[in-house]
């Protein structure tokens, strides 16, 4: 697609005049398109058709309530990582025993509030994380459903801050250690501990690591059921790499991936768990900015939006490459810009010397591949209020949420009324 053409399909995306929805709500504006949502649902739908496999989305990708009630609604479960992941879950409508909660560090609380709720599984990540599971869930006199998070030991070849599965990362359990709690599983008596569990990274651009990984997984888990132990579920995570960068990105295809999953768990009787978030909602978003003004410095030329990195971080947090296109006409010149918002710092910036159609102030641009690990990591830094999101469907669209208002952005602050001792 050149760029201009892909310039007319943003400005009409879900059959909506964005310029005009842009005038009407304001941007920076999240947008997503409940089509894209939905494909990408019914892929995975008819990939896992007649295998005993589950997809738990992993709500921290994109966790806007709208969203999470679709989703729900198609059936799918969730993998939460937070009390407040949970809430929203279960508000979205997920049953608690479609939830699974993931995590290294849930607190005394959060295990609470989840055995409390039901939550169907916890995916552990020590010793320590099942003592204190089984001493919450006896005191309940309840039986807590567990799978071990492994951590295989695999680079995932993805951004450093992005991967999960190397032995020095703090998240799973090591080999020899998982091992170990199978053969004295008996000892935690409030815990069925019949799970593997394991997500070595995101944004997985090819399939070797996974293989790797779930070669490792299943070879742990034939020793594991050889050895007597029941394992009613393998789950192996997310991390299925999305295009960022058209041309340039190669994602695996949903259906070499499951491939390579099935192929490794061919003849595993359980079930198997996959908890997608950026595949499932990553390209069906994008954000819409307007361009404050055109900076011409000495040796460069900024284009300064209204958007900044508290909107969309993943460019200053991983140097995270995202498309961006300007909506405008056709046959504008090529001009080499920065693009940056207005936050006072320098790591604000989307992209450095980014080659764009020319721009002028006032004009659209929208930043492609925004509708996971967007708006569920925004923040209010510089003072700036959280975006409005909407979902386009059907030539119309919903406000999802509406745009933060300045009350709302104080909300729960005070002056010092109260003095209180301990
Ligand atoms: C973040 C996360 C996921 C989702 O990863 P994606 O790369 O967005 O698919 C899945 N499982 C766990 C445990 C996670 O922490």
């Amino acid at each position: 697609m050149t760029d201009s053409t892909r310039a007319g399909a943003l400005a009409t995306l879900g059959g909506v005049d964005v310029p005009a929805l842009a005038a009407r709500e304001g941007t920076p504006l999240y947008l997503y398109d409940a089509a894209a949502i939905d494909a990408r649902i019914a892929a995975l739908k008819a990939g896992l058709a007649g295998r005993r496999a589950r997809v738990c989305y992993a709500v921290k990708a994109n966790s806007s309530r709208a969203i999470l009630a679709r989703i729900a609604a198609a059936g799918l479960g969730a993998d939460i990582v937070s009390e407040g992941e949970m809430r929203r879950a279960l508000a979205a409508g997920f049953r608690p025993e479609d939830i699974v909660f993931s995590g290294v560090g849930k607190t005394r609380t959060e295990i609470q509030a989840a055995l409390e709720h039901g939550v169907g599984r916890f995916n552990a990540e020590s010793i320590e994380e099942l003592d204190l599971l089984d001493a919450l869930a006896a005191a309940r006199g309840v039986s807590a459903a567990v799978a071990l998070r492994v951590n295989p030991d695999v680079d995932a070849r993805t951004h450093a801050k992005i991967s999960t599965g190397k032995a020095e990362n703090k998240f799973g359990i090591a080999l020899d250690q998982a091992r170990a709690i199978f053969r004295d599983a008996a000892r935690w008596t409030a815990l069925r501990i019949d799970g593997l569990h394991a997500h070595i990274g995101s944004q997985l651009l090819t399939l070797d690591p996974i293989r790797e990984a779930v070669a490792r997984m299943a070879a742990f888990g034939r020793e594991l059921q050889g050895a007597g132990t029941v394992l009613r579920s393998i789950d192996v995570g997310g991390g299925l790499g999305v295009c960022y960068r058209a041309g340039h990105d190669h994602p695996p295809a949903l259906e070499d991936y499951l491939a390579a999953v099935f192929g490794a768990f061919e003849g595993f009787d359980g079930e198997l768990v996959f908890e997608p978030g950026r595949w499932l909602m990553a390209e069906a978003g994008i954000l819409l900015a307007r361009v404050v003004r055109v900076k011409r410095g000495d040796t460069r030329r900024f284009l300064v939006l209204d958007a900044a990195m508290n909107d969309l971080i993943r460019p200053s947090l991983y140097e995270a490459w995202h498309d961006i296109v300007p909506l405008v006409p056709a046959n504008r010149p090529l001009r080499e810009y920065d693009v940056v918002g207005p936050v006072c710092e320098t790591g604000d910036t989307f992209a450095q010397g980014r080659v764009l159609p020319e721009v002028e102030a006032d004009e659209l641009v929208a930043i492609c591949g925004a509708g996971a690990y967007g708006m569920s990591m925004a923040s209010t830094y510089n003072s700036r209020q959280l975006p409005a999101e909407v979902l386009l469907e059907r030539g119309g669209y919903y406000l999802i949420r509406r745009r933060q208002s300045w009350e709302e952005m104080t909300a729960g602050e005070s002056l010092l009324q109260e003095r209180r001792t301990t």
